[in-house]
């Protein structure tokens, strides 16, 4: 059933059993990503019956419309966009979806061409940009929804693989006057955060969700939702284990305590969260240099420009040209991608099977998230094949 239903979205006509079939049979030139719909579907579902709100997906962080359609497939009728191709997108993908514009800076032509396409929820960190939003959308769409503006706010705390506030986010005290005045101009008045990308426990959100509750006081404004952003891990290191329920139980008790009576509608955005765990990446060692540096036919200026920022998945697995697995001692190499550009090397040294040979596979799992979209044509790489299979497991 659901085989017939990947094969209708057309993207990958043959469905592999796992990768191990595919690699074996197909002995591919060009790095491989490796797509399972029923893990993608598994983790929607554990989002949408765990999380205690809506749950809408973060676009950017992998919009391939195989992946935007099976999270629909799996229930996910919210979608945070940061542009008008992704606006598009996910109209023609679902005309009923709710869609948040979450990019706090938006041209008029931007706003102009999301209010057409019926957008109702939109973000805004900046008394410029607030201005912009009241001076061209409509409180009441033609739907007769009343149109929310959600203020995103920052704070100074630590837990993410990497801090979002240094671009967005108002500080406290902003976004409390910012806060007044969108509850002012008549817009159904909501608060919104990114803790940062890969927190790996509920900390943060914690941090937020107080502080949240501090910011709407000052204002004196009952917000209407509060929306925690991405951040949802995604298991990078071997033998991490994510506990997502964990985090949702976290935020519903921490709303509860901070806001009391006055609790808002909770929302989350994740990206990573949702789409990382159901890809794997296989690579391809193109060459060994005279038995030392490893050469990939991927690396940063392809699907692995976040090992650069946050560093290496080593959730790795290393099959021969026959993809059988290789087991024996490891040693530690330099690995490089294919470009010719000297920061095209993989983060440290990884440690590789001391027999690993040219023609090998390296599969990296958990590879979902901000993979295809970072991918450029640098030096004339970059070509990445997408195969669907029914399990990852190799
Ligand atoms: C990127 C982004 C997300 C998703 O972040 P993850 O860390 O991948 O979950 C969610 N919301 C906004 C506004 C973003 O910019």
């Amino acid at each position: 059933m659901l085989a017939e239903r990947i094969t209708l979205m057309g993207l990958s006509k043959t469905i592999w059993t796992n990768p191990t079939e595919f690699l074996r049979n197909q002995q591919p030139e060009n790095p491989v990503l490796f797509f399972a719909p029923q893990v993608l579907q598994a983790t929607a579902r554990r989002f949408l019956s765990g999380f205690p709100g809506l749950v809408t997906y973060a676009v950017k962080s992998n919009p391939s419309e195989e992946v935007v359609e099976n999270l629909m497939a799996a229930g996910v009728r919210g979608f945070d966009c940061a542009s008008s191709v992704e606006i598009d997108m996910i109209r023609r993908l679902d005309p009923d979806a709710a869609i948040h514009y979450h990019n706090p800076v938006r041209s008029r032509a931007e706003i102009a061409h999301a209010v057409a396409r019926g957008v109702t929820s939109w973000s805004v960190d900046s008394g410029s940009e607030l201005a912009k939003l009241i001076e061209m959308v409509p409180t009441v769409s033609k739907s007769g929804a009343g149109c929310e503006i959600s203020v995103r706010f920052k704070l100074p705390v630590a837990g993410a693989a990497y801090d979002f506030g240094a671009k967005f986010g108002a500080t406290s005290a902003v976004a409390s006057d910012l806060l007044a005045r969108v509850a002012a101009a008549g817009f159904t008045s909501s608060l919104t955060f990114h803790p940062g990308t890969q927190c790996t426990d509920a900390s943060p959100w914690v941090a937020y969700i107080r502080e949240a509750a501090v910011i709407a006081a000052r204002a004196g404004v009952r917000i209407a939702r509060l929306n925690v952003g991405g951040g949802f891990p995604s298991a990078r290191h071997k033998g991490q284990v994510i506990d997502l329920e964990a985090i949702f139980a976290a935020i519903d008790t921490t709303t509860t305590e901070a806001f009391g009576a006055d609790r808002p509608a909770l929302v989350c955005e994740p990206g990573r969260g949702l789409c990382g765990e159901a890809f794997a990446l296989a690579a391809r060692v193109k060459a060994i240099r005279d038995d030392a540096h490893v050469f990939l036919n991927d690396g940063i200026y392809g699907s692995m420009l976040e090992f650069s920022q946050i560093g290496l998945i080593d959730r790795l697995t290393v099959l021969d040209h026959e993809a059988q697995p290789r087991r024996g001692a490891t040693v530690a190499r330099i690995c490089f991608g294919p470009t010719c550009d000297s920061v095209d090397r993989l983060p440290g040294e990884i440690a590789l099977p001391a027999d690993l040979a040219e023609g090998d596979f390296m599969i990296f799992h958990g590879m979902g998230a901000y993979t295809t979209v970072t991918n450029s044509r640098f030096n004339g790489f970059g070509d990445l094949g997408l195969c669907t299979v029914l399990a990852l497991k190799l």
